[in-house]
């Protein structure tokens, strides 16, 4: 389904959309404002900006050295976004095929996603969904909820939802906090989850009033996207420990990047400052081949070389499973480096081989 199709598939309630600081940048004679872009580009990445959705909040803003650095890399535009290479898919993990109704996507037996509203508060350069989300707000109506929480309540083999889109911290709390309401009420769902990039976009949306909506219900997980250390600020901090004070635990995702993290050193620093501020890492997803996202590409190979190298270097509990979403829908797999060699040997994180004491037989 295209960005429009699907967009119309959502309710549009502008009224109800969120209000974040005006300073936000949004177009390519902004970014020259700000001195992201060289003058005389604004034509090439406007462009750009009309393909995919572009927005870039004071937070992120303020993190940006130059469009080059691990910051810019992944929020300004760039030419190279309207080349789609090879093996590149506009719905790279099947969203689509696996969505029976609007708003919620069937994968696993015990879990479903739901997208209640597509808008995000920056937009990824590399972003798996970049053909579904934009600033033209798609929310899900009353009606289309109150299908999915149907559609969920009659299936009692659903034991999680997963509340994705876009960025649902988008919501006011007083809709979140409807959303996990009627949730909770379904009585075989244990638990809930938020996918989230606001804690380090807007921190500022994570009130008291937005962490007591989330931590007001069903036992919920809320899991921030963050890809280099430097997002990690005292701001972003402070909204982590709010969501801890209302009783949400809170885990990371990053996606591995050329160029913004795929050295020893920059993961490194990202899980640490991740453990640093309570957040445990979770998942080191490998890219998703979504449109114009070559440039961010890193083999898996490299990726497996990378944990491998992070292993005795940092806390064990600093250490994300390494996870590749196979394309076309079929789930995600750990693609992470195993230290065992053969049945009777191991590595260590130096690489050095040790023999184990033969199996012992249960005969
Ligand atoms: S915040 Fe998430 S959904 Fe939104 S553009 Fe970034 S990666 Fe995509």
């Amino acid at each position: 389904m295209g960005k429009s199709s699907l967009v119309l598939s959502f309710k549009k309630e502008q009224s109800s959309l969120p209000s974040l600081p005006s300073a936000r940048l949004r177009t390519a004679r902004d970014l020259v404002r700000a001195g992201l872009i060289a003058p005389g580009r604004e034509g090439a990445i406007e462009a750009v900006a009309e393909r995919y959705a572009m927005a870039i909040p004071p937070a992120l803003a303020a993190l940006i050295g130059d469009r080059a650095d691990p910051i810019g890399l992944q929020f300004v535009p760039d030419e190279a976004e309207l080349v789609t290479a090879p093996g590149e898919s506009a719905d790279p993990i099947a969203d689509e095929a696996l969505s029976p109704i609007p708003g919620i996507v069937h994968r696993y037996p015990d879990r479903v996603l739901l997208k209640p509203i597509l808008a995000c508060p920056v937009y990824c350069r590399f972003c798996f969904r970049r053909e579904q989300v934009g600033p033209d707000g798609g929310v899900l109506g009353e009606a289309a909820l109150a299908r999915a929480y149907e559609w969920v309540a009659a299936r009692p083999d659903i034991r999680e939802v997963i509340l994705t889109g876009g960025d649902p911290l988008m919501l006011s709390p007083r809709r979140l906090g409807a959303i996990v309401a009627a949730l909770s009420a379904i009585a075989h769902l244990q638990t809930l989850r938020v996918h989230s990039r606001v804690p380090v976009a807007a921190p500022e949306r994570v009130t008291e009033e937005m962490a007591a909506a989330l931590g007001g219900g069903a036992p919920l997980w809320l899991v921030l996207h963050a890809n280099h250390a430097r997002e990690i600020t005292e701001a972003v901090r402070a909204a982590v420990r709010r969501l801890l004070a209302a009783g949400v635990p809170v885990l990371g995702q990053s996606v591995l990047l050329a160029g913004v993290n795929d050295s020893e050193e920059a993961l490194a620093g990202l899980f640490r400052a991740m453990i640093a501020a309570r957040i445990k890492p979770y998942y080191l997803h490998q890219l998703d081949r979504a449109p114009g996202t070559a440039r961010f590409h890193v083999p898996i190979a490299r990726g497996r070389a990378l944990l491998a190298a992070l292993r005795g270097r940092i806390p064990g509990h600093a250490i994300p499973t390494y996870v590749l979403d196979i394309p076309g829908g079929a789930g995600k797999v750990p693609v992470g480096p195993d230290f065992l060699a053969g049945e009777e040997a191991v590595r260590d994180p130096a690489g050095r081989l040790h023999r184990l004491a033969p199996a012992m037989s249960s005969g």
